[in-house]
């Protein structure tokens, strides 16, 4: 049972069979004049307005990239450049993706300033301090839709009405909502929108841009002209084609799918805070995307759980897959306010569309069993309980009593 979604999906069969004739007979370059070129150029284009249907934009306002990660580079790094006359100050939020956070960090070294926004304890920044933020310097804010370890969800549209009150460009990164929340890049006030496929059953490796007509910003990859000179170098298609496809179904079946997958994602939150002491659910309650849900257990050392969960058949992570790998502590977690061990002893669970099979309560008993057996393992638990007044199960060998 795969239950890490928000690190990648898996592509769906329609996606796929539409993508298969452009990895063999139809393999022309866009940019050619002659017929197998223009088939090329043709398919683009649907996909192009697929994507633009999806947030409800213009055909135009889209380019295409590698994926989420470089739409965020381009964004923040293509508007800085763009702007850095007019000043040099950025707003973001302490709990953003790696993509966003290191292009920060690259502009500091360039004397930008940024200021990271508090999330508190409920993963949400505050419009107030937004407000106090903005100087006459700032010429970006860069805060996201929906964050990917714990699933919260910003208030966009307050922040592009407030970021254009003060003539400051609003971009978000909306990998993580694309096709799961509904976005209406005119309604909520968005200049620059960043999606990538393969989290919505895509391919991996492409992604797009939204650029609001009129928004100018500089290159960070140059050579041939492709893109409107936005973007150079010849059009992933096949990638392109498939990005298209499952945004379209994605958001045709937007309301269908967020219903079904957060009454899951409800029924195994209540069952684990339920069933297993001393575990809390990571983020607001209700401001989140339906298919996420980061709970946190006491005394637990989350990579142990991963290894558990995973024997059993169960994939799921305890952060984000960028960092899963490093052994420090999730940024994001720690800037809820959380103890860093606390932080360790979390568990993401992201579901997708065809989580359908998904035996909450089967899950909820192995959980529960994993917990159970770190927890008679660990000192941390033992000498809780102690410190408590309780007696922990093992009390004649537990050597923290
Ligand atoms: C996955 C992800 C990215 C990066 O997208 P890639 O296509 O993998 O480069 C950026 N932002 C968020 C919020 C993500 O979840």
């Amino acid at each position: 049972m795969y239950l890490d979604n928000s690190a990648t999906t898996k592509i769906s069969d329609e996606v796929l069979e539409e993508m298969l004739p452009y990895l063999t007979d139809e393999f022309g370059n866009p940019s050619t004049l002659y017929s197998i070129g223009r088939e090329s150029k043709k398919a683009l284009e649907e996909a192009r307005q697929r994507i633009a249907d999806s947030i409800n934009a213009k055909k135009d306002e889209i380019i295409f990239t590698s994926g989420g990660s470089e739409s965020d580079n381009l964004a923040i790094k293509g508007i800085a450049f763009k702007l850095r006359k007019k000043g040099k100050h950025i707003i973001t939020s302490e709990i953003e993706h790696p993509a966003v956070k290191e292009s920060l960090y690259f502009l500091e070294s360039l004397d930008f300033k940024v200021t990271y926004l508090p999330v508190y304890e409920n993963g949400i920044i505050k419009i107030e301090d937004l407000k106090e933020a903005i100087t006459p310097e700032t010429i970006l804010i860069t805060i996201m839709h929906g964050n990917n370890e714990i699933g919260t969800l910003q208030p966009i549209e307050e922040i592009g009405k407030i970021a254009h009150e003060n003539g400051i460009i609003f971009h978000t990164d909306a990998v993580q909502t694309f096709g799961k929340v509904k976005i209406d890049v005119e309604k909520q006030n968005i200049d620059l929108l960043s999606v990538s496929s393969h989290k919505i059953n895509g391919p991996k490796g492409v992604g797009a841009i939204y650029i609001k007509k009129g928004i100018r910003l500089i290159p960070i990859i140059h050579g041939g002209g492709q893109e409107r000179g936005i973007r150079a170098g010849t059009e992933n298609v096949a990638g392109i084609v498939g990005f298209g496809k499952a945004a379209e179904i994605a958001t045709s079946k937007l309301d269908e799918h967020a219903e079904k997958l957060s009454k899951i994602r409800d029924e195994i939150v209540e069952k684990v805070l339920n069933t297993i002491p001393e575990s809390y659910l990571n983020g607001d309650v209700n401001e989140r995307l339906p298919n996420i849900a980061n709970i946190r257990f006491k005394a637990i050392e989350g990579e142990s759980l991963i290894l558990l969960l995973d024997a059993k058949g169960y994939q799921a992570s305890t952060g984000s897959a960028c960092s899963s790998n490093k052994l420090e502590a999730s940024p994001v977690l720690t800037a809820l306010g959380l103890d860093p061990v606390d932080v360790h002893g979390s568990l993401r669970i992201s579901l997708a569309p065809e989580s359908d099979e998904f035996d909450v309560d089967e899950f909820v008993d192995v959980l529960s069993e994993a917990v159970q057996r770190l927890r008679e393992m660990s000192p941390l638990w033992n000498q809780e309980l102690d410190y408590d007044g309780v007696m922990c199960k093992k009390h004649d060998d537990c050597r923290m009593c």
